[in-house]
């Protein structure tokens, strides 16, 4: 079988240090014995628990001279004693190796271990959360939800209404722009080309990821015939270092809001203020231009000794003469007139 010429002969001298694996004897309660010279407990005789074998602490470790490792033990279909890699036969009770398992690995086992304990965990702890987390979302949709019932109500639930057309007012606004210079400041690379008189200095714009060093320990792994040895498990540490740019401050021209032209009244002649922009041919500083122009048209509607005024159209404002009679609604829970509905 190639398998036993490989065990017989084919035995690897362990170039990392190798030390004995621990266990103690369920049987006498002699403790410490080592897993790979004591296969039975020297007290009492009982043979090796493989499944009790342990990992000592740091202070404990035997090593093991010049160690020839043939693999991990097989454990013995018949009598359960562990048996190195290289003996075809049982030490114990001289049962063939064949149809027999290799003895499970004490840090699979710890591992395994810990996985269990975490599931455990995870199991525990997250209803309380997500019970916290559900009772808070429903407080949430109830609130909104009362919240748009009462607008919908305040909005819908309204009675129809007679007003009297009271007064009319206007206003009308242009506003007026300038060319000039301003301050600004932005990334030099996004600066526009017309700025002029630049000062740059450095800021930090950005962070970037940067290798640290690395945060290394020790993990025992188990050979599985008795011995364990160490192994070095490293992971990258990186911290975060921030990156410098070019800071714009920087003077440029270009049409700024200077003023609010303004004309108002309470009749039904509305009229365009005068801008009195001092306009140019061309754009330079000082120069002056007209820019959004603006219209409101309020009517006043009395109603039940109360004053409401209502934005409108310029023709629907021209439309309501005064001491007309009007039907608009009003909300039943807010008091407001509804302007959209007056007519
Ligand atoms: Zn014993
Ligand atoms: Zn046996």
């Amino acid at each position: 079988m190639s398998d036993d010429s490989q065990s017989g002969e084919g035995g690897q001298r362990m170039r990392t240090p190798v030390y004995e694996m621990l266990w103690n004897c369920e049987f006498c309660g002699a403790n410490k014995l080592l897993g790979k010279t004591h296969r039975h407990c020297p007290q009492c005789g009982a043979a090796q628990d493989p499944a009790a074998r342990y990992f000592p602490p740091e202070e404990e470790k035997v090593a093991v001279q010049d160690h020839v490792f043939f693999g991990a033990d097989w454990e013995c279909g018949n009598c359960e004693t562990p048996n190195s890699n290289a003996s075809a036969f049982c030490g114990n009770c001289g049962s063939s190796k064949d149809g027999t398992s290799t003895v499970e690995l004490a840090h699979d086992r710890d591992s395994k271990a810990e996985e269990a304990a975490a599931a455990a965990a995870a199991a525990e702890e997250p209803p309380k959360k997500s019970g916290k987390g559900k009772f808070l979302g429903c407080c949430v949709i109830v609130l909104f939800g009362a919240l748009a019932l009462f607008c919908a109500v305040s909005t819908l639930w309204t009675q129809s209404s007679s007003f009297t057309v009271s007064g009319h007012s206007w206003e009308r606004t242009i506003q007026v722009e300038e060319y000039a210079e301003v301050s600004a400041s932005d990334w030099c690379d996004d600066m526009p080309s017309k700025a002029h008189d630049v000062r740059e200095s450095r800021k930090e714009r950005s962070t970037e990821r940067v290798a640290d060093g690395q945060d290394c320990q020790t993990a025992n792994v188990d050979n599985g015939d008795g011995t364990f040895r160490q192994e070095e498990e490293c992971t990258t540490r990186y911290r975060e270092e921030p990156v410098y740019d070019e800071w714009c401050t920087y003077t440029i021209d270009k049409w700024t809001e200077a003023r609010v032209a303004r004309a108002s009244g309470q009749d039904l002649s509305p009229t365009w203020p005068d801008a009195n922009a001092k306009t140019c041919t061309s754009a330079r500083k000082g120069c002056q231009r007209e820019g959004t122009r603006n219209e409101t048209y309020t009517v006043t509607l009395t109603g039940d000794g109360e004053d409401h005024t209502c934005d409108f159209s310029e023709s629907k404002w021209r439309g309501l003469s005064d001491g007309a009679t009007v039907d608009a609604e009003v909300s039943v829970l807010m008091g407001g007139i509804q302007c959209g509905t007056v007519q």
